[in-house]
């Protein structure tokens, strides 16, 4: 059957699962049933342009070709169990992966953009300090279906706009999970968001957040070439090590040469660092200067995340007034810096409060390991 690296495991089998699957995948997947390539094309705008899941209505592909994909082929979502709205218009859905585990989506509408913050994995196995989704150990990787149905799911259930367009606008890999620890899975999902046939989003309004995985960061530009953030947190190996562990493996200087490198790329100009900004632990005017010192002559931009508190945690969030300062010293050393707003703290559904529902498999072991190295 297909040749494609990316889809030898899940295209065998009488139920092929065509949610997910990229252009290239796709085109495989019909040139294996005898089709032309571009009904890949064809089945892409079904999908995610008009909102189409049901094969007998995608009527330009012949009746044989339609019987037959309802038969062997497979575009199930998975389903929501519950949605919350915030005071501020944000939306969170928590949504069933099977086995009791479940995921959490959320769409912050801003005056002209819908942005959705989609989940790569059920739990994180990275195990930053600070970090609600931590706190719940990590499951599985999500397939490439269960990301994107995030994305379907947003859409269908916020309904289109008044100018008949989709209201998610952008998307942004940050809720939970480390994107790039399910690489295989994210970069088709990356690609279908930016493919023209599928979502078309722009490169710049697709952003892939990572806690910092070398080794991937160094392959995603020739991949998918889309917007990079990076989860700094600390301006020193030292302090880093301790809020971000994966640091102890990549460290600072490691990576951040990974993302100049990435800035040359498709999906390059600028670097967004996110850093989240602890009472008393990374938020100094000499912490500042020697982040500002990092960012020297560098295309990147540094963009200040009010802590997000969540039960158990020993960190509190930032004064204002500290986390201005902090902002001001860094432009007045020449570096790009914004401070997030805030969205959704009052369904849990801000930066780093995401914890779904994860039945933890393998965070004590990781750890031990980390704390070996
Ligand atoms: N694993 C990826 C994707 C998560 S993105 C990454 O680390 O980039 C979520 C962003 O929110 C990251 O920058 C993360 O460090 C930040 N974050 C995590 N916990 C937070 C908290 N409690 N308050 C504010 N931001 C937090």
């Amino acid at each position: 059957m297909s040749t494609h690296p990316l889809i030898a495991a899940r295209n065998e089998g009488p139920n092929a699962l065509l949610l997910g699957m990229d252009r290239g995948q796709l085109a495989d997947y019909f040139t294996g049933l005898g089709e032309r390539p571009f009904r890949a094309q064809q089945v892409l705008q079904w999908v995610y342009q008009r909102g189409e899941l049901d094969f007998g209505g995608m009527t330009d592909l012949s009746k044989a070709l339609r019987e037959r994909l309802t038969v062997e082929a497979s575009l199930q979502l998975p389903t929501i169990r519950s949605e919350q709205r915030s005071a501020d218009g944000t939306v969170k859905w928590l949504i069933e992966v099977g086995a009791g585990q479940a995921v959490e989506t959320v769409f912050i509408p801003e005056p002209q953009r819908g942005t959705l913050c989609i989940s790569s994995q059920a739990g994180c196995a990275l195990d930053c300090s600070f970090c609600a989704t931590a706190q719940g150990g990590f499951n599985r990787n999500l397939s490439s279906a269960e990301i994107i149905a995030q994305v379907l799911l947003a859409n269908q259930s916020l309904g289109r706009r008044a100018d008949g367009g989709w209201p998610v606008t952008n998307v942004v890999f940050m809720g939970m999970g480390e994107p790039l620890a399910n690489y295989r899975n994210v970069v088709p999902v990356a690609r279908l968001l930016i493919d023209d046939f599928s979502y078309g989003l722009s490169r710049r309004r697709v952003t892939i957040s990572t806690a910092g995985l070398v080794p991937q960061l160094r392959k995603l530009a020739a991949d998918a070439g889309v917007a990079l953030a990076v989860s700094l947190h600390a301006p020193t190996d030292e302090l880093r090590n301790e809020l971000v562990p994966i640091n102890r493996r990549y460290p600072i200087a490691e990576l951040l040469d990974a993302c100049w490198s990435y800035a040359d790329g498709p999906g390059g100009r600028t670097i967004t660092f996110e850093y989240v900004m602890l009472d008393g632990v990374n938020d100094s005017i000499p912490q500042a200067r020697d982040l500002a010192a990092l960012m020297r002559g560098r295309p990147g931009k540094v963009n200040l995340i009010p802590f997000n508190p969540f039960a158990g945690t020993r960190y509190r969030r930032s004064p204002k007034q500290r986390i201005e300062a902090f902002r001001n010293e860094l432009v007045k050393r020449g570096a790009l810096a914004t401070i997030r707003r805030t969205r959704g703290d009052d369904i849990d559904a801000a930066c780093g409060q995401l914890a779904g529902r994860v039945a933890d498999r393998i965070k004590r072991r990781l750890g031990a390991k980390l704390r070996r190295t």
